[in-house]
């Protein structure tokens, strides 16, 4: 069987440095907010190009923790408003509703499933404070417009950049395009933990101290707190793993990169449409290979069939879910469409030209 994701061999990998660094971790007798946590952030914000990286429990608790940031500096209250794409993870939208702001769904362009920039300022109302972009399946999305209408009116840009850790857009990395970013590490995103972990990227200096504080208590000093913050933060064990792959992350996504290349090159059937890959090959990272099909259910069962796993991200958007019952009446036709047609096949720096080369053929011969 071809599996959706081998993790056990993503991981194995890089066997004995990661279990050099565990060990040296275990053996240091410390276990949180030490040099390991302060390695990762300094490496990862010299990769990004960004001026901060906090690292925290997870990427819901980085998006979360942004907005509760911008609140805490008085830029937010309860009750504004947040532009997010009506095609996303439940994460995006709930860092959003947890700090009792409003998302405000815009549709998704079919080509990219990325939110359509031109379709965000009929949504700008008077309440609205920030643009959350969510880089979908890994694939970049900024633009010199979507720049120009948060310096109209005045909006913070929210990066969701849990799927698109190493993208670029003009030669920017994403997490460096807006005023704040939440990256996740759960083990099956492109730099992945053993077990959860997330960040916060910002060159907001005023943020970045909130962000900090309301991570560890909302406190700056020991038993001292300023705000009502969160536990929420990166363990030394999972920073010490995750720099070590950072090391490996250009690497993995290129190899990622050569895979989609292969695929959009060699797939050819009727029934499929192939995600469109972007001019610049950088501003996509594949953390997924998103095919659509009117008879995905069927391809799905034809796939597992012929032993290749596959999965759909995701069957339903966030607005039609049972958690947001308020916002269940909401139509957005290109949403459902995508909900209603990807298909994700398998795509990770580890599977071999063998089982790349047995999807494709399979995919070909499917009638
Ligand atoms: C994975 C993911 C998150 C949340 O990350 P966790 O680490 O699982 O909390 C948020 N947004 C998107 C788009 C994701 O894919």
């Amino acid at each position: 069987m071809i599996k959706f994701l081998d993790l056990k061999k993503m991981n194995l990998a890089h066997r004995e440095a990661i279990e050099a660094r565990l060990l040296k971790t275990f053996r240091s007798g410390w276990y949180l907010l030490g040099q390991e946590v302060k390695q990762f952030e300094q490496n990862l914000s010299q990769y990004i190009a960004t001026k901060h990286i906090i690292g925290v429990a997870n990427g819901l608790d980085a998006l979360r923790l942004i907005f509760k940031g911008y609140t805490a500096l008085g830029f937010m209250q309860p009750g504004d408003e947040v532009i997010v794409p009506a095609n996303t993870y439940i994460a995006s939208v709930l860092a959003v509703t947890d700090n009792n702001l409003t998302p405000v769904f815009v549709e998704p362009e079919t080509a990219t499933f990325n939110i359509d920039i031109a379709k965000i300022e009929d949504a700008i109302t008077k309440k609205t404070k920030a643009i959350m972009v969510v880089h979908l399946y890994g694939q970049a999305v900024f633009s010199e417009q979507l720049k120009a209408l948060t310096e109209k009116y005045n909006l913070k840009i929210i990066e969701d950049n849990a799927q698109a850790i190493g993208a670029e857009w003009n030669g920017i990395k994403t997490g460096n395009l807006g005023d704040a970013s939440g990256f996740s590490f759960y083990p099956g995103k492109n730099l992945g933990a053993l077990g959860d972990g997330g960040a916060v990227s910002t060159n907001d200096d005023d943020l970045a101290e909130v962000v900090r504080a309301l991570a560890n208590y909302g406190s700056e000093e020991k038993y001292v707190n300023k705000y009502k913050g969160l536990n929420s933060r990166l363990d030394e064990i999972q920073a010490a793993v995750l720099d070590e792959k950072l090391k490996h992350l250009d690497a993995e996504n290129s190899r990622r990169r050569e895979i989609a290349n292969y695929y959009s090159q060699n797939i050819k059937n009727a029934v499929i449409k192939l995600p469109q890959a972007p001019q610049d090959e950088k501003a996509h990272v594949w953390h997924l290979f998103v095919i659509r099909t009117p008879q995905r259910d069927r391809l799905q069962q034809y796939l597992t069939d012929n032993g290749i796993q596959t999965l759909i991200h995701y069957p339903i958007p966030p607005y039609k879910q049972q958690a947001y019952a308020i916002y269940n009446h909401l139509s957005f036709p290109i949403t459902e469409v995508i909900h209603n047609e990807v298909l994700s096949l398998p795509i990770s720096p580890v599977l071999t030209d063998e089982e790349v080369k047995t999807i494709v053929d399979v995919l070909n011969s499917y009638q």
